[in-house]
Parts: C-alpha cells; sequence; structure tokens
C-alpha cells in the first residue's frame, strides 16, 4: 500500500508543450516521490493509498518555482513605486538599514504568500540567508538559497545618481565568508530539500576579483552561480566606467558566460547581448512585474528563448512587484511581451506556465527533481480549484480552456493544497508549518519599527 494518491484531476504533468493533460489523471506518491503518473482507471488498477484525495474538479500540477526572490525585503512592500532611481534613492535607505532578525522576520511574511499562490521552490537572493534557511527548514518548502555577496556600503542612498559606488573590500570578504559557510552548513540539508548556490549580487556591486573568486568557488563546489546581470542603466553605466565595456561582453571577456551562471533580469541588455548569454549556455530568469513597475522595461526575454536559451519567471521583490506571486508573473510575461512585439501569438500560455514550472527548474539546476509530474521526481505539487468564479468553467473541446485560464486569470487564491517533498504544507489554504496570523503580525510590528528609524535618516 503507497502513501497517497491523488486521482480524478484535471493533470497537468509538464511533460510536454502542451501542458501534458491527462484528463481524469492520477498521481501516486510514497515517502517524497512521485511512484506513478497515469489515467485514475490506470494507477487504481495497480495502486492502494493510505490516503486517496479526489480531485474532481481540480487541476493537479507541478508546484510553481519562483527562480528569483529576495524574501526578506517583504518587509517594505510597495516603498519605492512609480519613481526613477528605484535602488539608490527608493529602497536603498530601507536595503541599508534593515536589521537580520526583521530581515528574517520580513521572509517569513514572503514564504507564507508564495505557498499560498502556489510556488513550492524558492531561488531566494538574500542576507542573512544562513538565518533565513531555518524559515526554509520550518516551512518545508523547496529552496535553493543564495547568499548575496557585494561590496557596498549602507550609505549608499547618499552618493550622487550616476556616481561610481565605493566597493569596500572588508565587506565583500565579509560576506563572501556567509556565502561559503552557508554552503557548508545547508547544501543537501533535510534530505536534499534544501540547496545552495553562489551569488555575487551584480558585476557593478562586487570587485573583479570577487567575481573570479566566486567562480572559482563554484566550480569547487560544484554549485550555480546566481546573479544580477544588465539590470539597470545604472549597473551598465558603473561597469563602463570602472572596465570600459558594457556588463555582457565584459562577463564574457572574464570567463563569466557558461552553464553555470543564471543570470537576472538583463534588464539594459541589447537583443543581441541575450542571444550572446543564450549561445554560452546560461539561464535567464524573467521577472517582468518587478522590472515594468521598477525600470518600466520588458527585458529581452524573446531574443534569448528564440536563440535557444533556458529561461524561468521570478518575482523579485515586494518594494518593486508589490507582490511574490508566480501567477502574477505568469500573466505580466505573456501580456507585456505581446505589447512589446505587438504581436498576440508570442509568449503564449503554454510558454510562460512551462516557464512557471520545468523550464524554471531547469534554469535553476532543479530539474531533475522538480518542475514536471514524473515518476522518480519529488513530490512537489499543487492542487487548484477550478470551480473559483474566475476559473469556471472548464471547456476541453474543441479548444482547451485550461491553462490559458490558468495563466491569464488564474491569482493564487485558488490553489487549495500545497504538497512539497510529499509532505502537505497547505490544505484547505491553511498553511501547515507557519503560523499565517502570527507571521503577518510580526512582520507588521518589525515593518513599523524599520519604517520609523528610515524617516529619521531621511
Ligand atoms: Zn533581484
Amino acid at each position: 500500500m503507497i502513501q497517497r494518491m491523488i486521482i480524478h484531476a484535471y493533470l497537468l504533468t509538464m511533460t510536454d508543450d502542451q501542458g501534458g493533460l491527462i484528463m481524469d489523471g492520477a498521481v501516486a506518491m510514497e515517502g517524497n516521490e512521485i511512484v506513478a503518473v497515469g489515467t485514475t482507471e490506470q494507477l487504481q488498477a495497480n495502486y492502494q493509498a493510505k490516503e486517496e484525495i479526489d480531485a474532481r474538479g481540480k487541476v493537479v500540477m507541478p508546484g510553481l518555482v519562483d527562480a528569483h526572490i529576495h524574501t526578506s525585503m517583504a518587509l517594505y512592500r510597495g516603498v519605492a513605486q512609480d519613481m526613477h532611481h528605484w535602488l539608490q534613492k527608493g529602497v536603498g535607505p530601507f536595503f541599508g538599514n534593515i536589521t537580520t532578525a526583521e530581515a528574517v522576520i520580513g521572509s517569513r511574511l514572503n514564504i507564507v504568500e508564495g505557498i499560498k499562490a502556489g510556488t513550492t521552490t524558492f531561488s531566494d537572493f538574500d542576507n542573512p540567508m544562513n538565518l533565513i534557511a531555518e524559515n526554509y527548514r520550518q516551512a518545508g518548502v523547496r529552496a535553493r538559497m543564495t547568499s548575496t555577496v557585494n561590496a557596498l556600503p549602507p550609505t549608499l542612498h547618499k552618493l550622487g545618481v550616476g556616481e561610481l559606488y565605493p566597493l569596500d573590500e572588508g565587506i565583500e570578504q565579509t560576506k563572501l565568508k556567509e556565502a561559503v559557510t552557508l554552503l557548508e552548513e545547508w547544501h543537501g540539508k533535510e534530505n536534499g530539500r534544501l540547496t545552495v548556490m553562489m551569488g555575487p549580487q551584480g558585476p557593478d556591486m562586487v570587485s573583479k576579483e570577487m567575481l573570479q573568486e566566486i567562480k572559482k568557488l563554484a566550480q569547487h563546489y560544484k554549485t550555480k552561480i546566481h546573479m544580477h546581470v544588465a539590470q539597470g542603466d545604472r549597473e551598465i553605466n558603473q561597469v563602463i566606467k570602472r572596465y570600459g565595456v558594457r556588463t555582457i561582453p565584459w562577463l564574457d571577456e572574464i570567463g563569466y558566460l557558461d552553464q553555470q551562471l543564471i543570470a537576472i533580469h538583463l534588464t539594459e541588455a541589447y537583443d543581441e547581448e541575450a542571444a550572446l548569454l543564450a549561445n554560452r549556455g546560461a539561464s535567464m530568469i524573467h521577472c517582468p512585474g518587478s522590472i515594468g513597475v521598477i525600470d518600466g522595461i520588458v527585458p529581452p526575454v524573446m531574443a534569448f528563448l528564440d536563440a535557444g536559451g533556458t529561461a524561468g519567471l521570478g518575482s523579485d521583490n515586494a518594494p518593486g512587484n508589490n507582490c511574490n506571486n508566480i501567477f502574477n508573473e505568469m500573466k505580466a510575461a505573456a501580456v507585456y511581451n505581446k505589447i512589446k512585439a505587438k504581436d498576440p501569438t508570442v509568449m503564449t500560455a503554454y510558454k510562460v506556465i512551462r516557464m512557471a514550472t520545468i523550464e524554471g527548474a531547469k534554469a535553476i539546476g532543479l530539474d531533475h527533481e522538480t518542475g514536471s509530474l514524473e515518476p522518480g521526481k519529488k513530490a512537489d505539487m499543487i492542487i487548484i480549484n477550478m470551480k473559483e468564479p474566475n476559473l469556471s468553467p472548464v471547456i476541453l473541446k474543441p479548444v482547451c480552456n485550461i491553462i490559458p485560464n490558468l495563466v491569464y486569470s488564474g491569482r493564487g487564491h485558488e490553489v487549495e493544497t500545497v504538497i512539497v517533498d510529499g509532505r502537505k504544507i497547505m490544505e484547505h489554504r491553511k498553511v501547515l508549518t507557519l503560523n499565517e496570523e502570527k507571521v503577518v503580525n510580526e512582520a507588521q510590528e518589525a515593518a513599523t519599527k524599520l519604517a520609523e528609524r528610515v524617516a529619521t535618516l531621511l
């Protein structure tokens, strides 16, 4: 007898470019793994389960992959909207003055928000990740954690716009140590549910020597490098001032463009630079919501995909995007790119739902474990109620409306159940691993204190 079987679902396996739909589908799991996927009839003939979940009228699909998120920034959600110089003048004072305890509290808020919108894998790029890691252990989600390395003093917001920022060697060395400690202590923990990558915050935010040191370490630990690349005209100006060339050609010169690199944003990359990244085998994370709000730009993800690259989706951060919800990113990716191309046939719902699942998993090097429903993969999946008014009715023929409705009308509140690594972490919309009310109240209290402190600095 196996542990659990979900039956009678609209099963989206994500094993083909049409979503891999199995009508009256079923999935069987044991421990933290998927053991079988097929029709309800096939699985019931072969398995008996201790727990059987009837998912009639519901979609069962792989949990969503948020391939780039800064969870601590949830504590200052919405403080820097509709403005220029977002980083330096908007979030800078908050980013530079948040305490480690406050960062951990903010992170929990983002994790609960993500779980409630069906995110099961969080590729978190933050500090203090060695403490945030404990949130992930408790929350029960899959996490790909990167302790951000930069050399930036906390007084960045006091510099003039366009001034070359000072890079502090002491700060970058301390942060590098934290990143290595995180790798040593957390990589592979919780039965492999928690893994660690290396990550300079951006090519402009650490020294060239530090970039090279991180590359060596990532090779030594056989892990990936998570880094913002061409994330704004600000970054490109800094790189030109320091090295005399734009970011992407410069990274190519120093041997940074390869399969190890996960390039975040590409906000200001030219199409041919995005194509070069794809050709070199680097992956890209597209964060349309945050880059739309922060910069008013749609990054060249189409050029990157056309060149054969692998791209995932990220929610980035709450002071940019306001929400950390991959349903929001799927819709934004599809709609913004159609508008940019003036063509409704590009960036289809089918393409973006793959970016939110299997392609995102591949982009961060986790596709052997998650992102699709297949025997042998980890049991990471969500159950979505298609009887919510905004996802109803379901039409199967002559046109199947399930994936278009999930992408263009899904908001996340339709996710009823979340299973990660074979464990239910949300049921009937109640998060089982963290106390939602406590998380929200603690975040309110901490945010009030942080904002009061920041107000005295400005
Ligand atoms: Zn980011």
